[in-house]
This record gives structure tokens, sequence and C-alpha cells, in this order.
């Protein structure tokens, strides 16, 4: 059964835009507290970019929407957040391409993305990045829980909040070192809303 066709998927896009304005400020006071200040701006300015591209354009597949959104994220974003984002979508996009987006391909182009977000940024689990959320998140969609969308935003909600006791030991919070802990990482918090966002979608 098809789970996400290319017009969800572009809502998708737009719930995460939504989303990324709406938590602009909170996104930036996060990023203030351990990093520069500019994750909301980035995150803001990324889907937008996405929408502008995406919206006139027609598709064919859910690949080609993300593989533009993908080329989008990497070449407009200028924070780490940007190429990251990029080659999740990217490495989700390859995945799926000539594929029908059924429960089965969608989590492994899940587990394509998290590799990708996992060899850019080379971060394992528990270094306070957004990397956490995708692998929780990645983790449950193989679980038998599956399409309990309430539960996988139990588990980002509970795996954000993790973050905030641990010490940064990738990107730009690590030059705290251990006065990073006590925040939550902002990375995470965006991809809460990407994954909000897209269960959103899902659950129309
Ligand atoms: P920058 O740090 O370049 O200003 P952003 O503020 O937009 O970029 O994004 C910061 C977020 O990116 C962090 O909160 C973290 O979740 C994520 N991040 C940074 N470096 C890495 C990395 N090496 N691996 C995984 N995620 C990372
Ligand atoms: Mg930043
Ligand atoms: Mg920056």
């Amino acid at each position: 059964m098809t789970i996400l066709t290319v017009a969800q998927t572009k809502q998708w896009m737009e719930e995460i835009n939504k989303r990324m304005k709406e938590h602009k400020e909170q996104l930036t006071e996060l990023d203030q507290a351990i990093g520069d200040g500019d994750h909301g701006i980035n995150m803001a300015r990324g889907f937008s970019e996405v929408i502008n591209k995406i919206a006139d354009t027609e598709y064919d597949t859910v690949a080609d929407v993300l593989k533009s959104a993908a080329m989008t994220l990497t070449a407009k974003v200028g924070g780490a957040s940007g190429p990251l984002y990029g080659t999740a979508f990217l490495k989700m996009s390859m995945a799926l391409q000539n594929k029908d987006v059924n429960q089965q391909n969608f989590q492994a182009a899940m587990e394509a993305a998290l590799e990708g977000i996992k060899m850019r940024g080379k971060a394992e689990f528990g270094e306070k990045t957004m990397y956490d959320v995708w692998y929780q998140v990645t983790a449950f969609l193989k679980s038998e829980k599956v399409e309990d969308w309430q539960e996988m935003m139990e588990v980002c909600q509970a795996t954000l909040e993790d973050t905030r006791e641990m010490v940064a030991t990738k990107g730009r919070a690590s030059y705290l070192n251990e006065r990073s802990i006590g925040h939550i990482d902002p990375g995470s918090m965006s991809s809460f809303y990407i994954f909000e966002a897209l269960v959103a979608v899902l659950e129309v």
C-alpha cells in the first residue's frame, strides 16, 4: 500500500516550512545557547527556498520531489544543517528511485537517510545531534508499532529531551564541551518538526 504520494511529499515540505517559520525564534534561541544562533534562520530560509523550488514544478515521483528538496537545502543553507538535511533527503530519494512508497520502502529510505547523516556528519548516536532523533525514528519504524504515529512523536519528543543532558561531541556545540549540558540540541528540535510535519500529512 502506498503511504506517500507525490502530492503528499510536496505537502510534507509545506508542513515543514510552516513549522520552521513558526518556530524560527525558538530554534534560534536554542542555537544561541550552544551554537552560533542561526539555526532558525537557516531552517526558515532553507525550507522556504524548497517551497519556492517545488511549488510550481511538476513531479512524476516522490523521489524527484525529495531530490529537489535535497539539492535546494544543500545549496541554500550555509550552516552544517543544510548539507546534513540535504544528504538525508538525497539518500531517501535515491532509495526510493523507481519504487512505490510503501511501508517497507519508506523504512529502507529512512535507513538510507540515517546512514547519510552518519556519513556526512561522522555522527554516532548519543553525540547530541539531529542524528539522535533520526536514529530513534528509524528504529521505531522498524518495530512492530510502525504506524502508531502518535507513539513515534513521543519517541521523538523523548529523544530530543534526552539531548539536554548530553555533552555535544560534534558540530559547534562541541566547542562548549561540558557547558553544552543543560540545553536541547537545536538540530534535534528541527528534526522533531520534520517528523511532526510528516505525521500531519500521513494522518489525514
Ligand atoms: P551551524 O552549526 O553550522 O551554524 P546549524 O546551526 O544550522 O549549523 O545546525 C546545527 C545543528 O546541526 C546541530 O544542532 C546538530 O543537530 C547538527 N549538526 C552539527 N554538526 C553535526 C554533525 N557533525 N553530525 C550530525 N549533526 C550535526
Ligand atoms: Mg548554528
Ligand atoms: Mg552557522
